[in-house]
């Protein structure tokens, strides 16, 4: 037993001293560690991702994000903004109005 706290203890002295301790091995093996951990988890993260894409209640509410304005073609802010774009929000409210309106009747409601 106090044989082993001796060459433990000769040890230490022996990497703290000025024996080349390899540092940089070390970091790369831990580099490598982490690596190999991160790509797990990005893997795990895409499958979980791929898996709430297949499975996601939200896609067959299928929003229509498009723009009011007749012949626009941006993609509307969406509910909160009467469905305009940033282009057409800028417009008057009376205009806005017309725009929806005209959706309305297109879409035969
Ligand atoms: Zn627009």
């Amino acid at each position: 037993m106090v044989r082993q706290y001796r060459s433990v203890g000769a040890m230490r002295s022996h990497l703290g001293g000025s024996a080349p301790f390899r540092f940089d091995q070390i970091l790369n093996q831990i580099a490598d560690v982490i690596a190999q951990r991160a790509a797990d988890r990005i893997n795990a993260h895409v499958q979980m991702q791929d898996g709430a894409r297949v499975f996601s209640p939200l896609k067959d509410r299928r929003l229509d994000m498009r723009c009011r304005s007749p012949r626009c073609r941006n993609r509307s802010k969406g509910p909160r903004f009467r469905y305009l774009c940033e282009e057409h929000l800028r417009l008057p409210k009376r205009e806005q109005a017309a725009a929806l309106q005209k959706w309305k009747q297109k879409k035969g409601a």
